[in-house]
C-alpha cells in the first residue's frame, strides 16, 4: 500500500540540534524504491533548503511538499521552553508563504533558545491552505495536562478538516502510551488519523550511524533509545502496529489513506528566472533605461572636466558599447539599485567604499561613473576589458547576474542603505553551511569510537596516507559516509540576499547567531537567480581610511594619487627597502623579500608583481622578479604584451592576443574558459580560426603556431588585470600615507592590530627608519589606544594593546590623571581601589611595565602594593581606613631605597606582556643579552634580546652546550648571558628524512657565559 512520507528529517535539521546524517537525496531515492510519489521539507523550527529539495523532487519526478515541524508555545513572548513539536503543512503555494512568514517571525520575535510559534501566529494561517498534525510524542497533548481545552479544541475548531491525530508506529513503550491518548481523543472528538514515521534515516540498520554522529559530538539521546525512526514499507508499518495493539488494522489503513490527501496538494512552482529587484516598478524597460543613461551622461560631463578633449570621442565610444550590453541583457535594475545604495551608504552613512574594486568591475567605464570605483580603465597602466566584467553573450547564454564585490573599510553602512532603499524585510545575510569534510568526519568517528586523541590527530593530518593502512584504513573508508553532513552554520561573512519581494514570505528568515539571515546560502542563490551583493570589510581600506581621518583629509581620489605618488620617491623606497609593512600584498615576510627584489617603480610594475608572485606563475617568476630581458621574440606578439614587460601575466593578455587574431572582444573570456578546459572537440576549431587570424595579419605560420602553443600553456596562471591593478594601487595608498604621513599612519595601523603581537613586532621594526620612538605607557599619558606626538615624533602606545587591559581601564586611569594631581602614590593606589574598575592583576602589571614610574623604580612600587593590598580594603569603615592608610604611609617611609627588578626580569615580563621589548640600557655592553624564547624541537634554536640597542637575534646552538651531562637545559627563558663567540653555518633541511646543507647562512652561538639566572 502506497503512502506519503512527509514527517522526514534530513542533516538540515542539524543547524537546531544535531539529529540526522540523511541527505535530501537520500529520501528521493527511497520514495522511488518504494513507488512514493512525494518529497516532504519538513525539518525541526525550520524549511531546510527548500531549493534543493525542490530540485531533487524535479530530478526525481516526486512532488515537492513544503512542511515545517515547528517549535509550539503557548506565548512566544515568555521564556517558555516547554517546545512542543507541531508539524504543519502546506496544501498549495499560498500556504507556504504564510509559513515561512510565520517561521520567520518566530526567528524574529519568538526566539528563546529555538524559533517558537505560538497560539497567535498558528490562528494567522489560513486554515485551507494548510494541513495541521499533533505530531509526535513531543506534542502539546503529551507535554501538557490542559492540551483538550488549550490545544485540541480550539485546533479542531479553526482548522476543521484539515486537522489529523498523527500516529507513529513505533513499539516503544512512550509511543505506545501515548497512541492510547490518541485513541481517546478520535474516539471523543472523531478527528482523522495520519500515519507519520518521523524518519531520521532511511534503513533501520542507519541507525548506528547516527548514533556515531551524535556520539563523536558527544551527544546522547537516552530517551530514544529504542525508537526506530527508519524510512519503512507499509507492510513493515502495518507489523508495527500490530506489535503495538493500539489500533485496529482498519484505522491504520485508514491513517496510511489519509497521507495520500498530499496527492491533492497544488504542485507548488518555484523558478529559475532572474529575481532583479527593481526600484520602478512602474517603469518599463525603455524608461528605466532612459533613467540610467541620465545619470550617466550626468555623471560623464562631470569626469570630462578632467580629461583632455581630444580624447572624448573614445570615451563616448567606450560609453555606448558599454551601456549597450546594459541595455540588451536587461540589467538596468542592477545599476539603478546599486547607484543608490552606494550613494546612500557614502553621502548618508559615511561609509567608505574602496577607490579601486575587487575582480573584474573596474574594468567597466560605466562602474566609475556611477561611483563603484574610481579606476578609469581609458587610463589605466595595463590593458582592461569591459567584456571581462560583463558581456552580452555570457550574462545571455548563462542567464548569470552582473556581480560587483564592494570592498569597503566597514559593511554597515552599505547593508543600512540597501535596507532603507529596497525595504526592510529585503536584504538579509545569506545563510553558511559548515559541512563536515573528510578530516572532521574521520576524527568525529574516531571520538565515536573512543579512541584518544593523541593517537588519531596525526592521522587525521594526512589521510591520503593511512588510507591502505590495516588499522585506520577501514576507519577512513567508513567515515566517507559522514562526509557533507551539515555540522554548523553561520551568517554568510559578506553576502546579501536582496530582492523587491518580502524575503520572509519567499525565502524565509532565520536567527543564526546574533543574525537573522536568509535561508539561502550563496551557491544556491546563483543557481536559483537572486540577487547577491558582497559587502566586504577590508583592512587595508580600513587602515586608509582611518589615516586620512586623522589627517582631517579627504581621501584622494585615484588621478590625484597618480600625481602624488608620480615623482614621490619615498614612496616607491619603501618597497624597495622592504617597509612594506602592512601593506597590501606586500606584507608578508615573503612578499617582503619578493618586492625588494623586484623594486616596483610604478602602479604598472606593482601590479605586474602582484600577478607575478602567484604560484602558477613559479616557473618565470624569478626572471621577472630579477628583471631579466625577456621576449618571445615574436615583435607583434611583443606589442600586445608591452603593458606587462613581454610576460603573458594577465588573462587580459590573452584576450587582447585573440583579439589581434580577428576573434571579437565579446568571445574572448568565453573562449579563454574553453581553452583552459582543454577539451577535444572544442579546442580545435578555436586553434585553427587563431591560427588563420594571426598568418593574415603577420604572414607567418611559424609564429602563429608558436603564440598558440604560449597561450595554451598561460590561460593556466593568467590573472585578472583588473583585480590585480586594483590590489596594487590599494597596497601603493598605503605606501603613500606611510611614507608622507608616518605619525598617523603608524598610528593608525598599531591600533587596528593592537592584538596582533606579530605584526604589532613587525611595525615596531620599520619605526627606527622613521626616527619614530615608541613611548611605553604611562600614567597621565597614555589613553586607551595609541596616539603621536608630533613635536618629538613619538607614538605614545595605547593601554588598550596590553594583555588584560581594556578600554575601561585606560579610560578610568586617563580620568584620575586628569582630575587630580598625585604627589603620593599611597593615594593614588586609594583612588584607583575606589574608584576605578582596575583589579589587582592589573594593577600589578601596570607597576612592573613602569606605569607609575613618576613615584619610583617599579620593584619599590610593588612592595608598596603588596602592603596597600594587605592592609587597605575598599569595605573598611572610614576610621579604619584611616588608621591602616597610616599604617601603610609608615611602611612606605621605611622603605626608600630598593634596588629594581633585574634586567633580565624586566625584559621576560616585557616580552610576556607586550609581546616586544623596549627597556634599552646602554650601560650594558652589546655582548649582554637575555633569552627570551627557546625552541628544542630540533637542535635548540634561541631568541635573545640585546639589552644595549633592543634588538632580537636568534642563535642555534649545539645539544651538547645546551644540555648539561643530565640532559637538563641550562639556558631557560630569562636568563641574562654573555655572548663569548659565534659562527656562521649553512642551514640544514630535511629532505626525504635526511639534512642537507642550504645556501642560507645561521648563526650559532659556540661559546657564552651565565650571569645572572631567572629566579623561579
Ligand atoms: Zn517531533
Ligand atoms: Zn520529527
Amino acid at each position: 500500500m502506497r503512502y506519503n512520507n512527509y514527517h522526514k528529517h534530513t542533516h538540515y535539521s542539524n543547524i537546531s540540534t544535531p539529529d540526522s546524517i540523511a541527505k535530501v537525496e537520500d529520501y528521493a531515492k527511497r520514495a522511488i524504491e518504494l513507488g512514493h510519489t512525494s518529497l516532504a521539507t519538513t525539518e525541526h523550527g525550520y524549511a531546510g533548503n527548500i531549493f534543493e529539495y525542490y530540485d531533487v523532487a524535479k530530478q526525481y519526478n516526486l512532488k515537492f511538499v513544503f512542511g515545517i515541524e515547528y517549535y509550539y508555545v503557548e506565548n512566544r513572548f515568555e521564556k517558555d521552553r516547554s517546545n512542543s513539536h507541531l508539524m504543519i503543512l502546506a496544501k498549495n503555494k499560498n500556504g507556504m508563504k504564510q509559513m515561512l512568514r510565520i517561521m520567520s517571525e518566530a526567528n524574529k520575535t519568538g526566539y528563546y533558545h529555538k524559533p517558537r510559534i505560538d497560539k497567535e501566529l498558528l490562528f494567522t494561517l489560513s486554515p485551507s491552505d494548510v494541513v495541521v498534525t499533533s505530531t509526535c510524542v513531543i506534542s502539546y497533548i503529551n507535554k501538557h495536562d490542559d492540551y483538550e481545552e488549550t490545544f485540541v479544541k480550539p485546533i479542531l475548531n479553526y482548522f476543521g478538516d484539515n486537522f489529523y491525530l498523527e500516529i507513529h508506529d513505533n513499539t516503544h513503550p512512550m509511543q505506545v502510551e501515548y497512541n492510547k491518548k490518541i485513541l481517546e481523543l478520535h474516539n471523543k472528538y472523531n478527528i482523522p488519523f495520519i500515519h507519520a514515521t518521523d524518519s531520521h534515516y532511511i534503513y533501520e540498520e542507519d541507525d548506528k550511524y547516527r548514533t556515531i554522529f551524535l556520539n563523536g559530538k558527544n551527544i546522547y539521546y537516552p530517551e530514544e533509545e529504542g525508537f526506530i525512526l527508519d524510512y519503512p514499507d507499509s507492510d513493515t508499518i502495518f507489523k508495527r502496529y500490530e506489535k503495538q495493539g493500539v489500533f485496529t488494522r482498519e484505522q491504520v489503513e485508514s491513517s496510511l489513506k489519509n497521507t495520500l490527501i498530499i496527492d491533492d496538494f497544488e504542485d507548488i512552482a518555484m523558478d529559475k528566472d532572474i529575481k532583479m529587484p527593481t526600484l520602478y516598478p512602474e517603469l518599463s524597460h525603455e524608461e528605466k533605461v532612459k533613467k540610467l543613461k541620465k545619470i550617466i551622461t550626468d555623471s560623464w560631463i562631470e569626469d570630462r572636466k578632467h580629461i583632455p578633449q581630444e580624447r572624448y570621442k573614445e570615451y563616448l565610444d567606450a560609453i555606448r558599447f558599454e551601456t549597450s550590453i546594459i541595455e540588451e541583457t536587461e540589467m538596468e535594475d542592477y545599476f539603478l539599485l546599486n547607484y543608490e545604495v552606494i550613494k546612500k551608504a557614502v553621502n548618508d552613512y559615511q561609509g567608505v567604499l574602496t577607490r579601486t574594486g575587487r575582480g573584474s568591475a573596474p574594468s567597466f567605464y560605466v562602474n566609475k561613473l556611477l561611483g563603484f570605483t574610481e579606476i578609469d580603465r581609458l587610463e589605466s597602466p595595463v590593458t582592461l576589458f569591459p567584456t571581462r566584467f560583463m558581456s552580452k553573450s555570457r550574462i545571455l547564454e548563462s542567464k548569470s547576474l552582473p556581480d560587483i564585490d564592494f570592498n569597503t573599510s566597514e559593511p554597515k553602512p552599505f547593508l543600512k542603505a540597501t535596507l532603507d532603499i529596497l525595504g526592510k524585510d529585503n536584504a538579509y545575510y545569506m545563510t553558511a553551511y559548515g559541512t563536515m569534510q573528510q578530516s572532521s568526519a574521520f576524527r568525529n568517528l574516531c571520538r565515536a569510537k573512543g579512541f584518544e586523541m593523541n593517537e588519531y590527530n596525526d592521522i587525521a593530518k594526512d589521510l591520503d596516507k593511512y588510507k591502505n593502512h590495516e588499522k585506520w584504513g577501514s576507519i577512513i573508508e567508513e567515515s566517507k559516509r559522514f562526509v557533507g553532513v551539515i555540522d554548523s552554520v553561520s551568517p554568510h561573512p559578506c553576502a546579501i540576499c536582496l530582492l523587491d519581494k518580502p524575503i520572509s514570505e519567499e525565502i524565509g528568515v532565520i536567527k543564526v547567531g546574533d543574525e537573522l539571515c536568509a535561508v539561502i546560502d550563496s551557491t544556491t542563490s546563483d543557481s536559483w537567480k537572486f540577487l547577491k551583493n558582497d559587502y566586504l570589510s577590508v583592512t587595508v581600506w580600513q587602515i586608509i581610511a582611518d589615516t586620512y581621518e586623522m589627517l582631517d583629509k579627504k581621501i584622494d581620489n585615484i588621478r590625484e594619487l597618480n600625481t602624488l605618488i608620480e615623482s614621490d620617491q619615498k614612496v616607491w623606497n619603501l618597497y624597495s627597502k622592504g617597509l612594506t609593512a602592512t601593506l597590501n600584498q606586500t606584507g608578508t615576510d615573503n612578499a617582503i623579500h619578493q618586492v625588494t627584489q623586484y623594486s616596483p617603480k610604478s602602479v604598472r610594475e606593482l601590479s605586474g608583481f602582484v600577478a607575478a608572485i602567484r604560484p602558477s606563475f613559479e616557473s618565470m617568476k624569478q626572471i621577472f622578479l630579477n628583471r631579466e630581458e625577456f621576449s618571445y621574440g615574436i615583435p607583434e606578439f611583443d606589442k600586445i604584451l608591452e603593458t606587462s614587460d613581454n610576460f603573458v601575466l594577465y588573462q587580459e593578455s590573452i584576450m587582447a592576443t585573440l583579439v589581434y587574431a580577428g576573434f571579437e572582444e565579446d568571445e574572448t573570456y568565453s573562449l579563454l574558459k574553453a581553452i583552459a578546459k582543454k577539451k577535444q572537440g572544442i579546442i580545435e576549431p578555436i586553434r585553427d580560426r587563431f591560427i588563420n587570424g594571426f598568418i593574415e595579419k603577420t604572414g607567418s605560420k611559424e609564429n602563429a603556431e608558436k603564440v598558440w602553443k604560449i597561450i595554451e600553456d598561460a590561460v593556466d596562471y593568467g590573472f585578472n588585470s583588473s583585480h590585480s591593478l586594483s590590489v596594487a594601487y590599494d597596497s601603493v595608498y598605503g605606501a603613500y600615507l606611510k611614507a608622507n604621513y608616518p605619525l598617523e599612519y603608524y598610528s593608525v595601523v598599531l591600533n587596528i592590530y593592537e592584538d596582533d603581537t606579530d605584526k604589532t613586532e613587525q611595525i615596531y621594526h620599520e619605526l627606527e627608519h622613521f626616527g619614530i620612538n615608541v613611548i611605553p605607557p604611562e600614567f597621565g599619558k597614555a589613553q586607551s589606544k595609541y596616539s603621536f606626538d608630533r613635536s618629538s615624533n613619538t607614538i605614545v602606545k595605547g593601554l588598550k594593546s596590553i594583555k588584560y587591559m581594556n578600554d575601561n581601564t585606560a579610560n578610568d586611569l586617563f580620568e584620575l590623571s586628569k582630575n587630580k594631581k598625585y604627589d603620593d602614590f599611597v593615594e593614588l593606589l586609594q583612588d584607583i581601589t575606589e574608584n576605578t574598575s582596575l583589579n589587582s592583576r592589573q594593577i600589578t602589571i601596570l607597576i612592573r611595565l613602569n606605569f607609575f614610574n613618576m613615584f619610583g623604580n617599579s620593584k619599590y612600587l610593588f612592595n608598596i602594593y603588596e602592603k596597600f593590598s594587605e592592609r587597605f580594603k575598599k569595605s573598611h569603615k572610614d576610621k579604619t581606613k584611616l588608621a591602616r592608610l597610616e599604617e601603610i604611609r609608615e611602611y612606605v617611609a621605611e622603605l626608600t631605597q630598593l634596588d629594581d627588578f633585574s634586567i633580565n626580569e624586566k625584559v621576560l615580563f616585557e616580552k610576556q606582556m607586550l609581546g616586544y621589548t623596549y627597556t634599552i640600557d646602554d650601560k650594558y655592553s652589546k655582548s649582554f643579552a637575555v633569552v627570551t624564547d627557546i625552541n628544542t624541537k630540533f637542535s635548540p634554536l634561541i631568541d635573545l634580546y640585546i639589552i644595549n640597542n633592543g634588538k632580537d637575534v636568534q642563535f642555534k646552538m649545539s645539544k651538547n652546550i645546551f644540555f648539561d651531562e643530565n640532559k637538563k637545559a641550562i639556558l631557560q627563558a630569562g636568563d641574562l648571558i654573555k655572548i663569548k663567540k659565534m659562527e656562521q653555518k649553512p642551514r640544514q633541511q630535511l629532505v626525504n628524512g635526511k639534512w642537507v646543507k642550504t645556501d642560507i647562512m645561521q648563526n650559532w652561538l659556540t661559546s657564552w657565559e651565565l650571569i645572572n639566572k631567572l629566579e623561579d
